[in-house]
């Protein structure tokens, strides 16, 4: 499988290359050349896998020519062997036809770790393969951090930095960091905001100088192998439900359009969905693309659902280059206007073609603490935010209720205390067995300034096993 630029100037890459590839030359995002299409009868031979054998069926043709067959084999088995939950991703249903698909079974209990868990594996693959190592550096608000950890602290080749705005983040999540404990994991709390944080990232990527020689490898949601990954729990989900016979909408809490870009590639590569629905928080740049074909960069606003909070959705990039009939030329000229004016609309036609599939919904702070509520209220069962929105979003913007409708499952309550305490309900989340004694554990993190040269020469110092590089 080859890989190309949403820009049309970077060159083409393999799944090897592009797994350790970043941003392409030209700043456009790595999709695909062509995706890979299943039979319906295909998909339905696929009914009762396990998950880790769906996964190797779904993923194989876009690791093909780079990993061999045995060796994916057992990463994903190992890889989805370290989730909780012998289902992996099991569905819990909420109202007639209505299901929750749970993706908060893995370590860090959201649904990042079924894509870090795998990156993290491939990386150390490839890499071996090479006699290389690499560093990666992250910033997170929050989820990305943990999970991006968690996924790399077996890596014999890889050193993991990650950042995160010190006294700013929860106690469940900076603990979920800090607590990882390995001479290749380096917590950094930095004295500024999350932006500090992302614009040092952002800073080291644009001049690698400082790692002489170090190849420096993103974990964000711009690397391909995450969507990739992501695919996969569409199909899951359909085959328990009735698919491929029958179609499914999903409804899916999203900022970064990277949970939701897979799903569209699921449909693509054959899987009958009749609906997508775009659900974000107050930071509702792709509702407002979706519902009237502007895409403007607003304010930031902080929500109880901090993982969705974002001002521009780096993912939707790739659903611009589809829409424009893959034109790399046409979405850089978008994307330069998007740069100097802030904002675009699509063509009519364009947008109308979109539209067909998705449908969205911005939900407030207070319609989230009112879904936890009600469905807590109905069912007994608690939300957390994120998946909060996306029930909310499913119930307003459903098509059909004779199709399964599933909402993904983002994260467990427990890591969003807040959102579940305004919500009144009479009960809170508890910490699952693996993370019961979290806050009795020792933390390793380091307070560095809010200054590049002191977080570059830490790296340095640090990135080769906690050794200089
Ligand atoms: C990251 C995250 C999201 C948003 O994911 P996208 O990549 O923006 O689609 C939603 N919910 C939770 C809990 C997350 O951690």
């Amino acid at each position: 499988m080859r890989y190309i630029s949403t820009r049309g100037q970077a060159p083409a890459l393999n799944f090897e290359d592009v797994l350790l590839a970043g941003l392409a030359t030209d700043g456009g995002l790595y999709v695909p050349e062509n995706l890979p299409r299943f039979t319906l009868e295909e998909i339905a031979s696929w009914a009762g896998l396990p998950y880790h054998e769906l996964a190797f069926r779904v993923m194989r043709p876009f690791v093909a020519g780079s990993i061999a067959d045995a060796d994916f084999k057992r990463i994903l088995e190992e890889t989805y062997g370290v989730f909780e939950h012998a289902a992996v991703a099991p569905l819990r249903q909420l109202n007639g036809n209505e299901w929750v698909l749970e993706l908060f079974h893995g370590p860090t209990l959201a649904f990042k770790d079924f894509a870090l868990q795998l990156l993290g594996r491939l990386l150390d693959h490839v890499l071996s393969k090479r006699g290389e190592r690499v560093v990666i550096m992250g910033a997170t608000s929050g989820d990305t951090g943990s999970a991006a950890i968690e996924g790399c602290k077996a890596c014999e080749h890889v050193d993991i930095f990650i950042m995160h705005p010190h006294q700013r983040v929860s106690e469940v999540q900076r603990r979920q960091m800090t607590t990882l404990l390995g001479d290749n994991i380096h917590n950094i709390a930095i004295e500024g905001n999350f932006d500090d944080c992302q614009e040092m990232v952002k800073a080291s990527f644009a001049d690698q100088s400082f790692l002489k020689g170090t190849r420096l490898v993103a974990v964000n949601s711009i690397n391909w192998a995450r969507i990739m990954a992501q695919i996969v729990y569409y199909f899951h989900a359909a085959l328990q439900l009735g698919g491929p016979a029958r179609s499914l909408a999903f409804s899916v809490p999203t900022g970064n359009f990277g949970d939701i870009f897979a799903g569209y590639l699921a449909r693509n590569m054959g899987l009958p969905i009749s609906q997508l629905i775009v659900a974000t928080n107050r930071n509702d740049i792709l509702h407002r693309f979706m519902s009237g074909n502007q895409y403007v960069k607003g304010d930031l606003y902080p929500t109880l659902s901090p993982s969705m909070d974002i001002m521009v959705s780096s993912n939707f990039e790739r659903l611009l280059f589809d829409l424009h009939g893959r034109n790399g030329a046409a979405i850089a000229a978008l994307m330069a206007d998007f740069r100097s004016g802030g904002g675009f609309s699509v063509e009519d036609d364009r947008w109308t073609e979109a539209r067909k599939l998705f449908d969205s919904l911005a939900v407030s702070d207070e319609q989230t603490c009112e879904t936890i509520a009600e469905v807590y209220k109905a069912t007994g069962e608690l939300l957390d935010p994120h998946t909060a929105i996306g029930v909310r979003a499913a119930r307003e913007c459903r098509r059909s209720l004779a199709l399964p409708m599933v909402v993904l499952g983002t994260a467990h309550p427990v890591k969003f205390p807040e959102a579940v305490e305004r919500a009144a309900v009479d009960q809170s989340p508890a910490l699952p067995p693996h993370l019961a004694d979290l806050f009795e554990r020792e933390e390793r993190c380091t307070v560095l300034a809010n200054d590049l040269q002191a977080v570059q020469a830490f790296v340095a110092g640090h990135g080769n096993r906690g050794k200089p590089l």
